[in-house]
């Protein structure tokens, strides 16, 4: 087995950050080792939370190649943490503005005391649970929402993962029925990750009665005869900000992509298979359950669509700096 196709993912992009990190803890900026939450929070005793994670990179744009920091896609994940918390029921502490002003602020923060390196990607991850309450099952009548953030180094796939593609196992989805929402009640993604690691794998690509779902922190996506196929949006998995994202892409590749039901066997059958989530961007699996996808070597598909997700980063960046540039020049007119 190659490096390519283990189970923990090579750090690319991270900075050799050292200094200790900030997290935002209920309105505070605190050292990582002093932030403390009550035992009796609900997010710890219950799993009743919900979370986010949004990848933000720091690209090069235009000539004289500027970088940007570009929480990528931001609007989607913010509009799915919306739709979490309306799922379960807890308010929505910030509108999206707020929400963007404390990421903005994490990543600010923890450049200025040297946690977070100015060139290297990192990945924000926030978490609201419905706060601390005396313990009971049912809705306290009365609790504040904890809200938690923290930004680490974005670990992207490394070049060999990326060039020889991963391994994959399959099991039996033993979840809830709720999987749209992105709970932090994660146990049953948390054994399908660990069966991965049990099984030298990269990921656990779930099937429910026979049918494809998604893989432990993916969605799953299938090739046969150059059309793309995924399971569509349901209860039964959480949509991805990828899974739009690869739609447009498919589309602008001219690959055809439909969503429906993917069998048992049409996932073993599959010219290419590809898992998808904020930190694996888009990667190919070469081998299920100790069987080659395809010819073994990531396909045309995935090549297609690894090149046009490099390409929508890039025009993120692009969009973000010129409404940056046109803020600026904004404030100097006022100025004036
Ligand atoms: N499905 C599950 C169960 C996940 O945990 C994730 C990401 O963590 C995804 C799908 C992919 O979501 P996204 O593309 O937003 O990272």
């Amino acid at each position: 087995m190659t490096a390519a196709h283990g189970a923990a993912p090579a750090s690319a992009g991270a900075g050799s950050e050292t200094a200790e990190p900030l997290v935002w803890l209920n309105g505070e900026l605190t050292p990582l080792s002093e932030a403390r939450i009550p035992v009796l929070d609900r997010g710890f005793i219950f799993g009743d939370g919900i979370y986010e994670v949004v990848p933000v990179y720091v690209l090069a744009v235009g000539e004289g190649e500027a970088r940007v920091r570009v929480p990528f896609r931001i609007e989607h994940h913010l509009a799915r943490l919306k739709r979490s918390l309306e799922k379960v029921g807890i308010a929505n502490p910030f509108d999206e503005a707020g929400w963007r002003a404390l990421v903005a602020r994490l990543i600010e923060a923890n450049e200025a005391v040297g946690a977070l390196a100015r060139d290297g990607h990192a990945n924000v991850y926030v978490q609201v649970t419905r706060g601390v309450a005396p313990r009971g099952h049912a809705f306290p009548a009365a609790a504040t929402p904890t809200v938690f953030a923290m930004v680490n180094p974005l670990k992207l796939p490394a070049d060999a993962q990326r060039e020889h593609g991963v391994r994959c196992v399959t099991a039996e989805d033993k979840r809830w029925l709720n999987c749209d929402i992105k709970s932090t009640s994660l146990l049953g993604n948390v054994l399908m990750a660990q069966h991965a690691v049990e099984n030298d794998a990269f990921e656990t690509i779930q099937l429910r009665d026979g049918w494809l779902t998604e893989a432990s922190s993916s969605n799953v996506w299938v090739v046969k005869g150059g059309a793309l196929f995924a399971p569509p949006r349901s209860n039964r998995i959480l949509e991805g900000i990828r899974y739009g994202l690869i739609e447009e892409l498919a589309e602008a590749c001219g690959v055809r992509f439909e969503a429906r039901e993917v069998a048992g066997a049409e996932l073993r059958e599959a010219d290419e298979i590809l898992v998808t989530s904020a930190t694996k961007e888009v990667l190919a699996v070469v081998s299920l359950d100790g069987k080659p996808v395809g010819d073994g070597k990531p396909g045309p598909v995935y090549a297609a669509l690894y090149a046009a997700y490099q390409c929508a980063k890039q025009r993120e960046a692009q969009l973000q700096a010129q409404a940056l540039h046109a803020r600026a020049t904004e404030l100097q007119e006022v100025e004036k």
